[in-house]
């Protein structure tokens, strides 16, 4: 599937020079999340990477792809979420925006000490999102053993920002 002739380029959304990717046409494609769930099972079974505990899905276009792949690899799905959302106690990690701070959050008692976890997003752009999150499992105790991400923005250069595991992606502008 030709992933890029279904995804949506809007211009200057949500503010003025950036490309916004629209996942929502590749979502409501009868093939797209069966075609985004293969190409992910693919290329990690490519990595040999092996066992994987859980999926962690950042909120919330990782929820999206994030539970169907953990149902078609056998795991957990856990989420990420954004503060004050989770009710039971939290991890909270704090990162910086462009202009300003956001925070994510994880349950404390989501996955166990020495679980092997993937993290899952649509997008990564500078990658601040996704380092977050991976500071979050790091507290955890869990180990991470990957990234997934529908698009990676080349241009940015993210995955610099990353801690050194596999990172997949299967769309790339
Ligand atoms: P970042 O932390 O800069 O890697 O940004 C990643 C988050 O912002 C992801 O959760 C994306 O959903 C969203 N995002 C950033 N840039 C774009 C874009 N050009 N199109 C769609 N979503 C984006």
């Amino acid at each position: 599937m030709d992933f890029k002739s279904i995804i949506r380029n809007i211009p200057d959304f949500p503010q003025q020079g950036i490309i916004f990717r629209d996942i929502t046409p590749l979502l409501a494609h009868p093939q797209g999340l069966t075609s985004i769930i293969q190409g992910f099972q693919t290329k990690f079974a490519e990595l040999n990477i092996g066992k994987i505990d859980a999926i962690i899905g950042i909120e919330s276009r990782g929820f999206i792809l994030g539970a169907p792949l953990a149902m078609a690899l056998n795991c957990g799905f856990v989420p990420v979420r954004k503060p004050k959302k989770l009710p039971s106690a939290v991890f909270r990690v704090e990162y910086a925006l462009e202009y300003g701070t956001d925070s994510l959050e994880i349950h404390q008692d989501a996955i166990a000490e020495g679980q092997r976890v993937i993290i899952i997003d649509d997008v990564i752009a500078t990658g601040g999102t996704a380092a977050a999150t991976a500071k979050l499992v790091q507290q955890t105790g869990a180990e991470l053993v990957g990234y997934g991400f529908l698009i990676e923005l080349d241009f940015l250069a993210g995955r610099n920002a990353l801690p050194t595991v596999p990172i997949v992606s299967l769309v790339n502008y």
